[in-house]
């Protein structure tokens, strides 16, 4: 099993983000990265333990207040930083982190290539970027591109994703575990409390089936 972290509010998420993936660290994972929006969205993930990732790469140059980030470990593709996450779509403005097995990803992802869609990764989770793109063309925003797209998944997931044109956080669960941590201008979420516990106690587990957004200000679950 691997983690997911995400951040909106005050302070610089790259920070926080990374303080994180540390803390998940003991749920074991091959691979690491984390992106925040910073104007638009900016990414840096790699293969390998956090530490040294951190050390070649430096995860706090990433600026800006929302992000997510992630430890992998691998089920479907290689063990490589395309195949790490965060994903995005085509144009690079949807970015998203998953734990789990998209099961139908196959069919999706054919789909999606007879659309038009050219894949990065070996990824089952990668499609997930690529399908809210494609389904943002018929929507009245994001929210509803992002239900939308996960109404279309078979399989198990946690998805965290941001969007560079909204300020907010997109969760979606069903099987691996996910947590909202409520702060005061800020939130959180999480695959376990330990990676947000410095900072709140007031935690709520997203249920199977859940999809929610997280503001600085506030949080909705539906
Ligand atoms: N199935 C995804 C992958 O292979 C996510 C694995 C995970 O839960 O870390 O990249």
């Amino acid at each position: 099993m691997c983690g997911i972290i995400g951040y909106i509010g005050f302070r610089k998420a790259s920070e926080i983000i990374l303080k994180g993936l540390k803390k998940l660290e003991y749920r074991g994972y091959d691979s690491a990265g984390i992106a925040t929006i910073d104007s638009n969205i900016k990414i840096i993930k790699e293969a390998g333990k956090i530490e040294e990732i951190d050390k070649i790469k430096n995860f706090t140059s990433l600026q800006g207040n929302i992000g997510i980030g992630h430890t992998r470990w691998a089920t479907h593709g290689g063990v490589n930083a395309e195949n790490a996450h965060p994903h995005t779509d085509s144009q690079g403005k949807i970015s998203l982190v998953h734990n789990g097995i998209i099961e139908n990803f196959e069919e999706l992802k054919k789909q999606l290539e007879n659309k038009g869609h050219l894949f990065k990764s070996q990824t089952d989770t990668e499609i997930i970027a690529h399908l809210i793109e494609e389904e943002l063309k018929n929507s009245k925003d994001f929210l509803e591109a992002f239900n939308r797209a996960i109404f279309k998944l078979s399989g198990s997931w946690s998805v965290v994703c941001i969007y560079e044109k909204e300020n907010a956080i997109f969760l979606s669960r069903n099987g691996p575990p996910l947590i909202i941590g409520i702060g005061k201008g800020e939130m959180f979420c999480a695959s376990d409390v330990p990676a947000v516990l410095e900072y709140t106690k007031e935690v709520i587990f997203l249920e199977d089936g859940d999809i929610a957004v997280l503001k600085k200000d506030s949080y909705e679950i539906f």
